[in-house]
């Protein structure tokens, strides 16, 4: 029996609080499970800073990666097993696609992508044809398989269908997370009758397609991805410490472009404020020495670096009110003057964020990303794109909501040991005296 197909004497089962069971009875699946680069998912939470806006949401990539796995795996073995249009020699591919696709995850990958300009997609390439375990693995499957997997979650890849589960609009990877996510944060959103969607999912030649008499089923699954977006992932209080933490990777770097003398040497730092990382340095890097670091970092002598960090971990977040920038551009401009009068540095305490989603997409091809649409196949045999189908998404379809906050830290505005006009003046501004 070739290592490709070759199967485990017993089969492995993970119990999963979304899926109830996780089955693995591939050999190669089982030992990429085992590589240290995947068991490195386990430090990496999901959902970054969410847990400290729901405090559930301590899950881990790790976690969603077995569910992405798990979705394909019934999607290939129990429906489209034996179907003409289904290549049975995608079917592992598919499998490692999926369980590697969140592979090269940082720690709060979003603020440390900006701050550094890392790319996790990027890591993710590399990890899976570099020199690691993982690598190691899917190269005794087939020389050109590293390359094959790959190229699937890069979404280059020849093999449009396996992209598709992988990645489009109705795929394995949102399907797995809406649930997860909603279960861990514990909101009633996020919920949906994924079992009928993989019963009516059908294989075509470049896509993967939704029978008709599943249309409903996918209409909640738009709309539940909707609302975790605005209930969960776009939350205000999360992107506060989002900002904070954002925030305290940038003190740092300027601070050792500065060549300030820290205290404690951030030796898992030195490659990032370079920008100059290497693959070992990548994986190196987990929650827990952020975690560290950041308990360091508060008995730096750097007041403002000081301060981000014990209010990262402490939780005292930045307040924040609605604040267009477009718009508002002078009331910025007069707020940052006064903030550096009564000595608060508006580069650190005075972030804009926005956040904005696009519920759902039909095809326009050039524009910034081109979103694969989902089909339905009607009882004649045609393809019809969802949103030409369902009032429901075509009322949401290709609108983009975009939302703007202004973050400061209020308690800082509220200490009237000093500068207590100027403080004044900013509530004024900030309109917190109302
Ligand atoms: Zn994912």
């Amino acid at each position: 029996m070739s290592y490709r197909t070759e199967k485990l004497h017993e089969e492995k089962v993970f119990k999963d609080p979304v899926h109830r069971y996780i089955h693995v009875r591939d050999r190669v699946i089982w030992d990429l499970i085992g590589t240290r680069e995947f068991q490195r998912l386990r430090r990496v939470k999901q959902l970054g800073t969410t847990y400290l806006t729901f405090h559930g949401a301590e899950h881990s990539r790790f976690n969603h990666s077995l569910g992405v796995y798990e979705i394909v795996r019934r999607i290939v073995d129990d429906v489209f097993r034996h179907r003409s249009e289904w290549q049975e020699s995608s079917r592992l591919l598919a499998l490692c696609a999926a369980l590697l696709h969140d592979l090269g995850h940082g720690p709060f990958s979003h603020s440390f992508e900006k701050v550094f300009n890392l790319d996790h997609e990027e890591f993710t390439q590399q990890m899976i044809l570099g020199d690691t375990e993982v690598h190691a693995i899917l190269k005794r499957v087939g020389k050109e398989f590293p390359k094959q997997v790959a190229e699937i979650i890069a979404k280059t890849s020849e093999n449009k269908q396996v992209v598709s589960l992988i990645s489009s609009q109705i795929d394995a990877d949102r399907m797995d997370y809406l649930q997860r996510d909603a279960y861990f944060t514990g909101v009633s959103y996020g919920h949906f009758d994924m079992e009928r969607i993989l019963r009516v999912m059908r294989p075509r030649e470049d896509q993967v397609v939704i029978k008709q008499s599943g249309m409903h089923a996918v209409e909640d699954y738009i709309m539940s991805r909707y609302q975790m977006y605005w209930q969960v992932y776009f939350h205000p209080v999360t992107r506060s410490a989002e900002v904070i933490l954002t925030k305290i990777l940038h003190r740092a770097k300027d601070l050792y472009k500065q060549s300030y003398p820290f205290r404690f040497e951030p030796t898992h730092f030195l490659s990032l404020f370079d920008e100059d990382v290497s693959l070992e340095d990548y994986i190196l890097l987990d929650e827990g020495i952020v975690h560290f670091y950041f308990q360091m970092w508060e008995k730096e002598d750097d007041p403002i670096l000081q301060d981000l960090c014990r209010r990262f971990s402490n939780r005292q977040l930045f307040k924040y009110i609605e604040f267009d920038p477009a718009k508002e551009y002078k009331r910025q401009f007069e707020l940052m003057t006064l903030f550096k009068k009564a000595g608060i540095d508006p580069e650190y305490y005075l972030v804009v964020d926005s956040s904005s989603d696009l519920p759902y997409d039909f095809y326009r091809p050039g524009e910034e990303e081109e979103r694969l649409p989902i089909h339905l196949l009607m009882e004649n045999g045609d393809l019809k794109e969802l949103s030409r189908h369902s009032d429901i998404v075509d009322a949401i379809s290709g609108k983009r909501r975009t939302d703007h906050k202004l973050y400061f830290p209020a308690d800082l505005l509220y200490d009237e040991t000093s500068k207590k006009a100027v403080k004044r003046q900013i509530r004024q501004l900030l309109r917190l005296e109302e």
